[in-house]
């Protein structure tokens, strides 16, 4: 077997397309990390700015029921940032999205953080039908993000239901401390929804008629001129240390762990443990991992180790696999073949950013900016 080169830094190594080493050996991953991170204040400066942020909030929501929307997996990142939404002294409208695959564990983790906290929970239920045929439509497809149909849903409906409710401010839990390293190829852009249609044309079987949409259009202009929602990123703003954040929401918030990031979906659990590294030989604990080692919250031994687990329990991968075979109403068969499905690039398929229009926008843009 071929020996795969790794960073000195990180636990990225050749198994990643296009990685590139310096010559010290250390990856582009790690270095591109350390500037972006020099960009987002810490200290007071980062507590100013959050209070900046807070304060226009505030603003914009006087004489509404709420002043801002989060959404609510249930995972760390969310619950973390329901807490410090409400210690900011803001007053948002939760939003959980259902897809189908909540574990029993998130399912109570979000019943005992509004409870705590006292917020009201809005609760979308995608229509299962359409989840189930767009999601085997990916399988189908052989790209290896099978993630999109359901992170699609997510800034959908977050910017619909602002509008819906005259809010204009939505405030993810995304954060770059734990997120940013992530090789290019192993995701794709969840935004894209000529992609996803795409896709869906060639191999769904039913017509998507309730499936959320966030098109290109709503991006540029609906939710940027027409109805503005901004989005902020309030994790960025705050010390992120994973460990002593999932314990203070364990004392505090009643949170049970899931035993992986983005667990709390059994899908992705699945999807990232198995059909992504069986199939692709992509392990996202790598990345997840290298997020941890690049902003010195573990050590590079301690992220070796990690990885020198086993993916998945074997007992429970065959559970795992009855499941969402169950689940997505195909047989084992069926499941194999998707399995041994000639692999593809998101590039053999459509994308918004080929759109003429698009194109066209984007040279008159660049002229201007000359
Ligand atoms: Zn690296």
């Amino acid at each position: 077997m071929k020996k795969e080169k790794q960073c000195v830094k990180c636990v990225l190594d050749t198994t990643v397309e296009n990685i590139i080493f310096d010559e010290n050996g250390v990856c582009n991953y790690c270095k591109e990390y350390d500037e972006v991170i020099k960009t987002i204040p810490t200290g007071v400066d980062a507590q100013n700015k959050l209070n900046q942020i807070a304060e226009e909030i505030k603003q914009d929501g006087k004489n509404k029921k709420y002043d801002c929307i989060i959404g609510l997996s249930g995972g760390v990142d969310s619950t973390y940032l329901a807490h410090l939404v409400v210690e900011l002294g803001l007053r948002p409208l939760v939003v959980h999205v259902d897809t189908g695959w909540n574990s029993e564990i998130a399912v109570q983790n979000i019943e005992n953080i509004v409870n705590i906290l006292n917020l009201d929970l809005f609760t979308y239920v995608i229509d299962w039908e359409e989840m189930k045929d767009l999601q085997l439509a990916f399988f189908k497809a052989s790209v290896p993000d099978c993630d999109i149909p359901q992170d699609h849903v997510f800034p959908a409906l977050l910017h619909k239901i602002a509008k819906e409710n005259k809010l204009k401010h939505i405030i993810s839990g995304h954060n770059l401390v734990t997120e940013y390293v992530l090789p290019r190829n192993w995701s794709y852009d969840s935004n894209d929804l000529t992609h996803i249609l795409d896709i869906h044309k060639k191999f769904g079987k039913i017509p998507l008629k309730k499936y959320p949409r966030y098109s290109l259009f709503d991006r540029m202009f609906t939710y940027r001129w027409i109805f503005p929602v901004k989005s902020h990123r309030f994790l960025n703003y705050v010390p992120y240390n994973k460990e002593e954040i999932k314990q203070f929401i364990q004392e505090k918030l009643g949170w049970r762990d899931y035993g992986g990031k983005h667990f709390e979906s059994r899908f992705t659990k699945f999807f990232q443990s198995y059909y992504l590294p069986t199939k692709f030989g992509f392990d996202k604990r790598k990345a997840h991992l290298s997020n941890l080692i690049v902003s010195n919250q573990i050590t590079k031994e301690e992220a070796l180790k990690e990885l020198e687990k086993d993916l998945y329990d074997l007992k429970e991968l065959e559970y795992d696999i009855e499941f969402v075979c169950k689940k997505l109403a195909i047989s084992r068969e069926e499941w194999n073949e998707i399995m041994c499905l000639p692999i593809k690039k998101h590039s053999e398929y459509k994308s918004d950013y080929n759109k003429l229009w698009y194109k066209t926008y984007r040279k008159i843009v660049e002229f201007i900016k000359k």
